[in-house]
């Protein structure tokens, strides 16, 4: 199953992929996670992005799809395809996508369309912690984890990304609008796009499309 996970930020693209790359045995690639990994280690990468990523601004299409082409063109063995969360965020990106998966023969099956109203994606993000060790993300009230400020998975720091502020969400879903939402759009054209009610639990939409998918074979 080869998969894109679209949505506003706060939408729930990686509390759902954590749950889907495990049911499904696909490999979970977060643009997001990728660039954090850079700034965590202080590589020239890294310290591109966190410019970008401390406005909430998107890094240049070029920069982004070279780290997806490399990641595509050397798929995890005993995964049965992937799972993109914040890859393709313009429809130069979603082109360049196409382009390269022409290339591989592995077109994408699903573009699982995330959509959830203002209140809860602030309230999300706004309450959101990420295991500073591992990735998984909890939220203070929704999803808090058993010991406070500690992860269930690994036992990691818990702590609140630096753009999850009132004002770079703002910037973000101002990003969002204007640059990403018009994809929306490309994959329905394409037939690919599968709409979602967001504001649903990530466990529930999880549920369903193990069913769908899991009875499309
Ligand atoms: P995320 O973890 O998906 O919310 O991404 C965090 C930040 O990483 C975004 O606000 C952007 O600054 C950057 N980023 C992630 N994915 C992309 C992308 N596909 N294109 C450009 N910038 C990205």
């Amino acid at each position: 199953m080869r998969l894109v996970l679209l949505g506003p930020p706060g939408a729930g693209k990686g509390t759902l992929a954590g749950s889907l790359k495990d049911s499904l045995t696909i490999e979970h690639i977060s643009m997001g996670d990728i660039l954090r990994e850079e700034m965590k280690n202080n590589t020239a990468l890294g310290k591109q992005a966190k410019m970008y990523i401390d406005r909430g601004e998107l890094l240049p299409d070029e920069v982004v799809t070279k780290i997806i082409e490399q990641k595509l063109k050397k798929p995890i063995s005993g995964q049965c395809g992937f799972l993109l969360d914040g890859f393709p965020r313009t429809v130069q990106q979603a082109k360049d996508l196409d382009a390269i998966l022409r290339k591989i023969k592995n077109p994408l099956d699903y573009v699982l369309y995330l959509k959830a109203t203002l209140p809860v994606i602030i309230q999300r993000l706004t309450g959101r912690r990420v295991c500073r060790n591992c990735g998984a993300v909890f939220h203070a009230t929704n999803r808090p984890p058993k010991k406070p400020g500690i992860c269930n998975e690994c036992g990691g720091p818990l702590y609140q990304r630096a753009d999850d502020n009132e004002e770079t969400i703002r910037t973000r879903m101002d990003v969002y609008t204007h640059s990403t939402q018009p994809i929306i759009e490309y994959y329905e054209s394409q037939d690919k796009l599968l709409p979602l009610d967001a504001d649903k639990e990530s466990e529930y939409l999880a549920v369903m499309l193990n069913e769908k998918f899991n009875e499309n074979g």
